[in-house]
């Protein structure tokens, strides 16, 4: 077991914050330094919660292959400090800023979930700080299992994950890549059913349009005869359809998303190899991009700017997971009536947990698929406010779907209860909030408080 120098400090840290906890009075929100929730939040009043400095490796075993980080710490830092060891966590998602509990709470996801799930199914236990103060460990099955389980798409509302445990995965230096292309979403579907999980590492893919879909396969490897690098003047996404197969070190493979925040760097023009330059490697990330997203929103630069065009926009921006029997009709729909490409494709597949997290169910019986899919769809036509995004909710509800609460949601009470379990929800409230110091799950989501 090697300890981190951060490890002996974790005990008198927690206990500052479980005592500014047991003094803050009405809402309560964390003080962290990233965030990638995607909705404009009304202002109410909180408490802060200085969570800055729980963003720490704490140990990492090389035997039992696990490592224990506190709750805070973003992937960028968590993956520098395993991959010195030759380690990674199960699934890494992939974007730079988001914290390991924030996945958790938030619910994360990437090219390895067709093996492991999601991130929060890989957890082995966690610290919670809950609203009166104390702080509890809570384990599959120990007395707060109920916590374990139910804290995964909780979005803060019932405590925050300071510490955790989980395995690590140990990785080879390099991946390689092979981009298979399909014009039909049947084929395209099927391909993902039988790929032979012992055979590759890594499985997602992308809809450029209707007709042209990729899936791209990743398999560790010990050398390369050839290594890309998509972190400056080259653009991953656009290497899909160039390459039939292309080699990446591990850690520009996690991160071949981040540089170009997948596509959507197109809305701040840095696709153009002089833009790159002048903006230069060290802004191009998803961390640049976030912050001038929330400087234009605050500001309403966009909004502005629609306005004397006429045009009136809506921002689609959503990870929707449908069992994989009803995903060629999703995508069909996607194409027909939102219009947002490219897509992103993820594969979640069913671990023995699955069905267990009451406020994000999944069916162990099939595998999901996950459609990633970010812009702002732009009309002439004036519609209801979300009138886009409540087509998406009601799709996903029909094909028995399940939607991702980062950004805007617009369902109304009864619906929201229905996919997210109210009866579950509401035991666990009473059970570690029932003073109501933290939100609940509708007011945070969708009444975005
Ligand atoms: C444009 C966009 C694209 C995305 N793409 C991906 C993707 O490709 N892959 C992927 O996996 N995910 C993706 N996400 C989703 C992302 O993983 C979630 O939004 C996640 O919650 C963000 O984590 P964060 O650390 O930034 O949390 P924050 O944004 O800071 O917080 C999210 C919520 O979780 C709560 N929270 C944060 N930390 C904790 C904690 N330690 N304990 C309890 N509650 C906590 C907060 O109170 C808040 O309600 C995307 C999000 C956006 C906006």
């Amino acid at each position: 077991m090697i300890p981190t120098e951060f490890a002996e400090s974790y005990p008198a840290r927690k206990e500052r914050l479980s005592t500014q906890m047991k003094s803050a009075t009405g809402g309560v929100r964390l003080a962290k330094s990233t965030s990638n929730l995607f909705r404009d939040r009304i202002d109410v009043e909180t408490s802060q919660l200085t969570v800055r400095d729980f963003n720490h490796l704490l140990t990492i075993d090389e035997n039992e292959q696990t490592l224990t980080t506190e709750g805070m710490i973003t992937y960028a830092d968590l993956v520098d400090a395993t991959l010195e060891y030759g380690f990674l966590p199960m699934v890494v998602p992939q974007l730079k800023s988001i914290t390991i509990g924030g996945a958790i709470a938030g619910i994360g996801i990437e090219s390895s979930s067709f093996r492991y799930g999601l991130p929060h199914e890989s957890v082995l236990e966690m610290d919670v700080l809950l609203a009166d103060g104390s702080v509890v460990t809570c384990t599959p099955d120990n007395e707060h299992s109920d916590l374990y389980y139910g804290l995964p798409n909780s979005y803060g509302t019932l405590g925050y994950t300071l510490k955790l445990k989980t395995p690590a995965l140990p990785v080879k230096p390099y991946v390689r890549l092979d981009h298979m292309r399909f014009q039909d979403p049947i084929e395209f579907f099927d391909a993902i059913k039988q790929v032979n999980e012992s055979d590759i590492d890594f499985l997602d893919g992308t809809v450029f349009q209707a007709g042209e879909y990729y899936l791209t396969t990743g398999r560790f490897c010990d050398s390369a005869p050839f290594v890309s690098d998509y972190t400056y003047l080259n653009i991953y996404y656009r290497s899909i359809r160039e390459k039939e197969n292309d080699y990446l070190t591990v850690k520009d493979y996690i991160w071949r998303w981040d540089t170009d925040w997948f596509w959507c760097s197109k809305n701040l023009y840095v696709q153009n190899s002089l833009m790159r330059r002048i903006v230069g490697k060290k802004r191009l990330n998803s961390m640049t991009y976030t912050k001038v997203m929330r400087w234009n929103s605050k500001w309403g630069v966009t909004r502005f700017l629609n306005r004397i065009t006429g045009f009136h926009s809506e921002s689609v921006i959503q990870d929707i997971d449908i069992p994989i029997d009803r995903a060629s009709e999703f995508l069909d729909f996607l194409l027909a009536e939102i219009g947002v490409l490219p897509i992103w494709i993820c594969p979640i597949g069913t671990t023995e947990k699955s069905t267990s997290f009451p406020l994000f169910p999944l069916s162990s019986e099939t595998m999901y698929v996950n459609f990633g899919f970010w812009d702002s769809v732009k009309s002439r036509q004036r519609s209801k406010p979300g009138h886009l995004n409540k087509k998406i909710e009601e799709m996903t509800a029909k094909l028995g779907g399940i939607k991702s609460l980062y950004s805007d949601s617009y369902f109304d009470e009864e619906d929201f209860w229905q996919a997210y379990r109210s009866e579950d929800y509401w035991q666990l409230k009473k059970k570690y909030d029932s003073d109501g110091k933290f939100l609940n799950l509708y007011e945070k989501c969708v009444l975005r408080k």
